[in-house]
């Protein structure tokens, strides 16, 4: 098992989901972690109590709104100030908005390319500092299938997704030789609320049980015909933060069922 005692990671969007996977994976692994997120105070804490309870690592969590830069240079700021560094940065705060083209409130574009987006843009350039002065570093950003092939009815995300590719190279290129990495995860369908709304919507519309709606829309797009979870995603985010993945770097790493081979 990978082992990453003593390394400081904020894993932003981390109350749900992929984040939610992705940060109790790296707690396993020994890590301390900041959570981001929003959510229940009630269901935080819970997530807290049982990842310092399990792993016997620090957890803590922060509220900034990722669409917001001078939040999220606060959440950069008490991350260092409560851990005395970040090695490890997972920029996963996402938000899905569908809707075709010449109906897309100019809003929902700008708030979606915010947080998809130009939140990794902050995240790094604030937290490439703190890796530098420790030599050591991983960045890992959560794009998706949507990040490598494109798709109706999504334009706000499928830009920013694949922004985030253009922003993971210049980033590995721009730290290539100081042992920082950072990669992409390009997950197709995860078993998580974000799809759950997604599978719903359809199932709504089609007249279907979400069981049969996942499997509709997973015939058309992933081949494999199953929901990836989670924490499959959250073990490809450890081991990108391992000293086996030191050389993989500005690299996308599709974990989709054979979605984006078609
Ligand atoms: P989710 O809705 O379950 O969780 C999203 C997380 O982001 C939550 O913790 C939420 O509180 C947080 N968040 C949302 N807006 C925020 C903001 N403004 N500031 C701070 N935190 C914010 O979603 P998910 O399915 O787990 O998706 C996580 C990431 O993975 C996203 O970037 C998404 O685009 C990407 N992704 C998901 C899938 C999938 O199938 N679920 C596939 C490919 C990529």
């Amino acid at each position: 098992m990978t082992n990453l005692s003593g390394k400081r990671a904020l894993v932003t969007g981390s109350t749900s989901g992929i984040g939610k996977g992705v940060a109790a994976e790296l707690a396993k692994a020994g890590c301390s972690i900041m959570l981001n997120g929003f959510g229940e105070a009630e269901e935080i804490a819970a997530q807290i109590g049982e990842l310092s309870e399990l792993h016997g690592v620090t957890v803590c969590h922060h509220g900034a709104d990722m669409a917001r830069p001078a939040e999220i240079e606060t959440c950069i700021t008490e991350t260092v100030e409560a851990f005395g560094g970040i090695d490890i940065l997972i920029n996963n705060a996402g938000v899905q908005v569908v809707s075709p083209l010449e109906d897309f409130p100019p809003e929902e574009w700008d708030r979606v390319i915010a947080i998809n987006l130009s939140h990794a843009f902050h995240t790094t350039r604030l937290a490439l500092p703190h890796m530098r002065k420790s030599g050591w570093g991983r960045i890992v950003n959560m794009s998706s299938a949507h990040g490598l092939v494109g798709n109706l009815h999504r334009a706000a995300y499928i830009s920013a997704k694949h922004g985030l590719m253009g922003l993971t190279k210049v980033t590995a290129l721009e730290t290539a030789i100081e042992n920082i990495t950072c990669n992409a995860i390009c997950p197709g369908m995860v078993k998580t609320p974000m799809v759950d709304r997604l599978v719903e919507n359809y199932g709504s519309e089609h007249g279907l049980e979400y069981d049969r709606a996942a499997q509709a829309i997973m015939a058309v797009k992933q081949p494999s015909l199953s929901l990836v979870m989670p924490e499959d995603v959250g073990v490809l985010a450890v081991f990108l933060c391992s000293d086996a993945a030191a050389q993989i770097t500005g690299a996308a790493l599709p974990i989709d069922g054979g979605w984006t081979v078609q």
